[in-house]
Parts: C-alpha cells; structure tokens; sequence
C-alpha cells in the first residue's frame, strides 16, 4: 500500500526493488507531490494518471495504480472514469482546498462507486503545512452517502488518531464483518516513532487487525532496502504489540488484498 511513484521511477527498478524486499503485490500511486506535478493543475495530474498507467502496464499483476484527481477541478469525475479505461484500479484523494464533505467530491465517489475502485485518502496532518484543516478523520463521515465506497484513512489520521480509529469503529459497532466495512486505515507514516507503537496498538485493540494495512508511503525511485527498512520498522512495531502472525499477515498483506478485490495468493 501507498508507494508513491514521482516520475522519475521505470517499472524494471520498481520490479526489482519489490523482489529484493519480498513485496508481491504494491499500489503505485500517480504522482502528484513532485514538480511536474500538482494537485492544483488538473492537466498535470491527467499527466500523471497517464504517467502511472504507463508504469504499471504489463506488470497489473504485481503493481496496482492509483490515479489522483482533485475533486475541486471541472471534470474530475470524468477523468475518473478515464482511468478505469487506462486499467488504473484505485484512486488517492487529498482533500486540499476541498473538504470530504463538500458537493463537489460527490461525482468523483459515485465514479469510484460505479466501478468499485478503491479509494485511499490523505488523513491527518499535510506536507505542504497547509491543507491539514481539510483532513480532519471526522470529515469522511462524509462517505456514509456513498455506502459501497471502500475507503482507507492514510497515516491514522494523525495527529488526529482517535478520531480516524473512532470514524471506523462505527460499522464494527453495527456488528458489520470486517470485510464489509467502510473505513480501513493504513498504518504508513504519520505518527513519528514516539507516537508508533501507542497508536498502532491502541487502532488494533479497538478496531482488530483486518482494519488495517500496511503502507511504506515510500517515493519511488527507492531500493529494495528502503522498502525492506520500512517494513521491519512496522513488523518490530507489530510484534513488540503482541500481534499473531495471522494477524500480521493479515495487515501485511491479505487485508489490502481483500481490499483491492485482488485474492490471497
Ligand atoms: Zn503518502
């Protein structure tokens, strides 16, 4: 989960860099965060989608793309469903400028509905030490209107971590199956190393192991030693919890599976 591509990545380096960390399976997020790319230049993030597409093709199997859209922008539904026909098989949203809650982001989730893309969003505090007000966990209550969109939270909304934990609680309250629920959340970065372990800890005894997924949120181009860096670092964290295998299995690998509709291999 949650590898970003920046535009300076080739699929042969990704490839190799996956085999030499043991990663079968990564979702490729185009990229939007690196000049030539930005959030706010709809034409540039057509770019990229096409960019990531480009990435992923021929290799659909072990790399899933994610296009980016800005929900703000005229046509970004419609680019959505461009996308689809490019073979990209999720979506990153940043609310940047736009809140969950608006109009707006209301044809870009019926678009991800239709065509049962999964959709990963920024959560908590932002990069560019500006948008965090719009990233607030709470906010995606949002996505209740669209019941069968199939979101993750990125970062556990930090700082914002009880309210991301509490915003997925709701359907397991309702007695929903794991698998059925709405909200998922990715343990990438987000909250810095004194924060990991109480947070990660508090999201799997409150929300249980198949909520969440691991993410690297590492920029490509990266070696198979950063990507197998960041997984120690999550395996140590997960462990030192008292997780099971299964369990971390299931965070590691299966629950972002499931959540992509890929099977379990
Ligand atoms: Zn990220």
């Amino acid at each position: 989960m949650h590898l970003h591509a920046t535009g300076r990545e080739t699929a042969g380096e990704v490839l190799s860099a996956m085999d030499e960390a043991g990663v079968s399976l990564a979702c490729i997020l185009a990229p939007f965060l690196t000049p030539p790319y930005s959030l706010q230049d709809g034409a540039s993030l057509q770019a990229a989608n096409d960019y990531a597409a480009a990435l992923v093709h021929g290799a659909e199997d072990r790399l899933a793309g994610f296009a980016v859209v800005n929900p703000a922008l005229p046509g970004a539904a419609a680019e959505v469903e461009r996308c689809v026909g490019l073979g990209l098989r999720g979506l990153k949203l940043v609310p940047a400028g736009w809140y969950p809650y608006d109009d707006a982001p209301r044809a870009v989730y019926a678009a991800a509905e239709a065509h049962r893309l999964p959709v990963l969003f920024h959560s908590g505090i932002f990069i560019d030490g500006r948008s965090s007000r719009y990233c607030r966990p709470a906010y995606y209550e949002a996505l209740r209107d669209s019941p069968t969109l199939r979101a993750t939270l990125a970062h556990l909304g930090w700082p914002w971590c009880d309210e991301a934990i509490a915003v997925a609680l709701i359907d397991r309250i309702h007695g929903l199956r794991p698998n059925d629920c709405q909200f998922r959340l990715d343990i990438s970065f987000g909250p810095p190393p004194p924060y990991r372990q109480e947070v990660i800890g508090r999201a799997w005894q409150v929300l249980g192991a198949e909520l969440l997924l691991y993410g690297s949120d590492r920029f490509l181009p990266c070696t198979g030693a950063d990507l197998r860096r960041a997984q120690s670092e999550a395996a140590a964290v997960l462990d030192r919890l008292g997780l099971s295998d299964a369990e971390a299995r299931r965070v590691f690998s299966e629950n972002a599976r499931d959540w992509l509709h890929a099977r379990p291999t």
